[in-house]
């Protein structure tokens, strides 16, 4: 049915999810890298979770550390150590 239907690509577009294997973002600071921080992976949620990403990224470059969330379950380091954190509400 769908097939069928006639399709102008001038009005249409697309935009890819980018998916973590958790489906949770990327925050903080690269192992042996100084000075770069990631913020990224954030799935069908990063426009939602700005202020706080602004907020945490900012309060980790600064003072290397936040009160806001426990930051080190979003680092890097969770895929290699396979502490993944589970979800099941994927967006
Ligand atoms: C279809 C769809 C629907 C969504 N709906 C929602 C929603 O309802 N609510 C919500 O909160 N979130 C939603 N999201 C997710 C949200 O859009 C993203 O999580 C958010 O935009 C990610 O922001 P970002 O700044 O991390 O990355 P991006 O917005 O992807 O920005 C990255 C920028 O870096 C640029 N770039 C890439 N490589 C290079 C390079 N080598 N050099 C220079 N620049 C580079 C890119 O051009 C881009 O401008 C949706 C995403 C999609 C795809």
């Amino acid at each position: 049915m769908f097939e069928t239907l006639p399709v102008n690509p001038k009005r249409a577009w697309a935009g890819l999810y980018e998916m973590t294997p958790d489906h949770h973002p990327v925050l903080g600071p690269v192992p042996d890298v100084p000075g770069f921080y990631l913020a990224n992976g954030f799935s069908g949620h990063g426009v939602m979770h700005a202020p706080a990403t602004g907020r945490i990224l900012s309060d980790l470059i600064l003072s290397g550390e936040t009160d806001l969330i426990e930051a080190s379950l979003l680092h890097l380091s969770r895929f290699a150590e396979n502490k993944m954190i589970e979800e099941t509400a994927v967006l």
